[in-house]
């Protein structure tokens, strides 16, 4: 059996298919191939009952040749620095093809925030930003949610490296609520995002959104807020998973409850009115589209075989093997990769720090016609190439991106 891959050797192996195209000169290809800078943590936090826990962060900035650093931080028990390092690189490229003066980074702790106190995650959040508090900034690294992690936890981060400063920085983190810097659109971003590419590809491939049938894996707030948007759009939602099981029907469930049934239970199992089975079984069963919207690896060699869907929309970072690309490749399914699929959120955390740098805040009418502008013209190039020169829409994403990259690390040149 060949060994499994980590999430950073898979990236690896994207760039050196997309430079298959791109033919790069090698002393730009392997600086791609490099992360800038990785930080690793030790982040003591004092627990509510008075002992002290030690928990691992970090910080990588993969690239930041086209402006600066960019990405989430994740709170998540299995993140490691090759997790973190994967996902970095995955913001470097994912800035350059919808075209935003950024580079990519991302950062983590591994800790189990289900676990944890409010109190707790606070005191965590804060001595982390301290711990690395001389790497971000709102000129060099502005950090953002990413899964577990949300408006509070950006709020003591800006008021943490604010207290450092001396003054109120709030151009040092988005996805912030409103009331202290924070973007109207910011939170269902990544979701609108999507269904504008999505509703791109359907286009494209002459079908109708009134006649999809659409399977969400994950309904963390990507993937609950794609099931409204979509099903306001008139698709079928006929499946929703979390990490304990899988709701199925094939007439369509009714999202609004679906949700409160989530909110209530803490899962999607359960739930009147739909079939409950495993994420797998879930996979198998007959919809038009797929979203995965949880964790890495979720589609994988030993389940991609039997997906049914003809287009897979990526709201999570990397939800797909090397092995399963490949496959599901054969079976000739319509990929919106992840850099692309879900850019939205990074899209509107850019237009979050213009407005905190102006100080000049605009409507969300204001924020939505420009994000639907950007990911529509993301498409399109994406999608040019992949028709041109017959690629795959991944490879096609990769060779904007990573076409971009090269081009502003190559003008730049190397220091000293
Ligand atoms: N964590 C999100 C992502 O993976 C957003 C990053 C950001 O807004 O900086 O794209």
């Amino acid at each position: 059996m060949p060994q499994k891959k980590s999430p950073f050797e898979e990236i690896l192996l994207r760039l050196e298919e997309a430079n298959r195209h791109l033919g790069l000169p090698d002393h730009i290809y392997n600086r791609l191939r490099h992360p800038r800078r990785a930080l690793t943590v030790s982040v003591p936090v004092k627990m509510d009952d008075g002992s002290v826990s030690f928990f691992t962060g970090y910080r990588v900035q993969y690239n930041t040749a086209r402006g600066p650093a960019k990405g989430g931080i994740r709170y998540h028990p299995e993140v490691n620095l090759d997790e973190v390092t994967a996902l970095a690189a995955l913001m470097t490229w994912k800035t350059a093809i919808v075209d935003i003066p950024f580079g990519g980074a991302k950062g983590g702790v591994a800790c189990d925030t289900k676990k944890m106190s409010k109190a707790e995650i606070e005191r965590l959040t804060r001595r982390y930003t301290y711990e690395i508090g001389h790497l971000i900034g709102p000129e060099s690294d502005i950090p953002a949610p990413d899964m577990y992690t949300d408006e509070q936890v950006m709020a003591w981060i800006m008021d943490t490296y604010s207290m450092m400063k001396g003054y109120s920085v709030p151009g040092v983190v988005t996805g912030k609520p409103v009331a202290i810097g924070g973007s109207l659109g910011r939170n269902r971003a990544t979701s609108e995002g999507l269904v504008v590419v999505l509703v791109e590809a359907v286009r494209e491939l002459g079908l109708r959104m009134e006649d999809l049938r659409v399977s969400i894996i994950g309904v963390g707030k990507a993937g609950a807020a794609a099931a409204e948007i979509l099903s306001g759009l008139g698709a079928k939602i006929v499946g929703v998973a979390d990490s304990k099981g899988a709701a199925y029907n094939p007439k369509g469930l009714n999202v609004k409850k679906l949700l409160e049934h989530k909110e209530e239970s803490g899962t999607v199992r359960g739930f009147k009115g739909a079939e409950e089975m495993t994420v797998d079984e879930l996979l198998g069963r007959d919809s038009d589209v797929l979203i995965p919207a949880a964790l890495e690896g979720q589609i994988n060699e030993k389940n991609a075989g039997s997906i049914k869907a003809k287009i897979i929309a990526e709201a999570a970072n990397n939800p797909t093997t090397c092995e399963a690309d490949e496959i599901l490749n054969e079976k000739g399914v319509f990929f919106i990769p992840d850099v692309l699929a879900n850019a939205g959120g990074v899209v509107v955390s850019y237009f979050e720090w213009v407005q905190d740098l102006q100080r000049y805040f605009w409507d969300e009418n204001e924020i939505n016609r420009r994000l639907h502008g950007i990911m529509t013209k993301a498409f399109k190039e994406v999608y040019g190439v992949h028709r041109e020169k017959k690629l795959n829409m991944r490879t096609a994403a990769m060779v904007v991106g990573v076409g971009r990259v090269a081009e502003a690390v190559s003008l730049r040149g190397l220091y000293p």
